[in-house]
């Protein structure tokens, strides 16, 4: 009889968190969407005729997994992890916009929020949307130390890929080496980034 009682507390208990569950059919909506990222080429290297680039969803991977080593104690990781995991989500819609396609900063901007605000408007769950969207917008507006720590980790993520593929397809990809050569701020960063250039100037000599 007790465990009788037992099986149907839990089971209302279910029902009553299943009520506020994400609606399954928005759910495979937007697993759909954020699926687009793995076959989304990134277009800088398509640009710079890297062969077989990367997807957005590897770069962001491995971005999220660099704010693993970040030891900073006056930083949130995992909040820092999550900006990680979202910060490129709109180009699943909008595709990857680069300086160098000829589209002002503000209207990539404004392409990249409303193509954001669609996807989680689709997601039915307001709690959720409201997370994904001002992450987003942090990362976007650079309104938080994590949001800052974010962008050095996403343009760490594209140079240590450039030097990747400078290796292994013999290529020069010094653009992307000189358009980022400021733009690491965090001490922790900035000597991944030193160690890094350190490392290709050598390599470079050596050729
Ligand atoms: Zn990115």
């Amino acid at each position: 009889m007790a465990s009788l009682l037992l099986l149907v507390l839990l089971l209302s208990a279910i029902a009553t968190y299943m009520e506020a569950a994400v609606p399954v059919l928005n759910a495979l909506k937007i697993f759909k969407v954020i699926g687009q990222l793995k076959t989304l080429k990134r277009t800088g290297w398509v640009q710079n005729e890297v062969s077989l680039p990367e997807s957005v969803a590897d770069h962001m991977y491995r971005m999220s997994m660099l704010s693993f080593f970040i030891t900073d104690p006056t930083i949130n990781r995992d909040k820092l992890m999550k900006i990680c995991l979202c910060h490129d989500l709109a180009e699943a819609i909008v595709g990857d916009i680069t300086p160098y396609d000829g589209v002002s900063k503000e209207d990539k901007k404004k392409l990249e929020e409303d193509a954001l605000r669609k996807i989680v408007s689709d997601i039915g769950h307001a709690e959720i949307a409201d997370e994904i969207l001002s992450l987003w917008l942090e990362y976007e507006n650079g309104t938080s130390p994590e949001a800052e720590i974010a962008k050095n980790l996403d343009k760490f993520e594209m140079i240590i890929q450039a030097d990747e593929y400078e290796q292994a397809q013999g290529k020069r990809l010094d653009r992307f080496f000189e358009s980022t050569k400021d733009s690491f701020t965090h001490p922790e960063v900035l000597a991944w980034n030193n160690a890094l250039r350190d490392d290709r100037d050598t390599r470079l000599r050596n050729l």
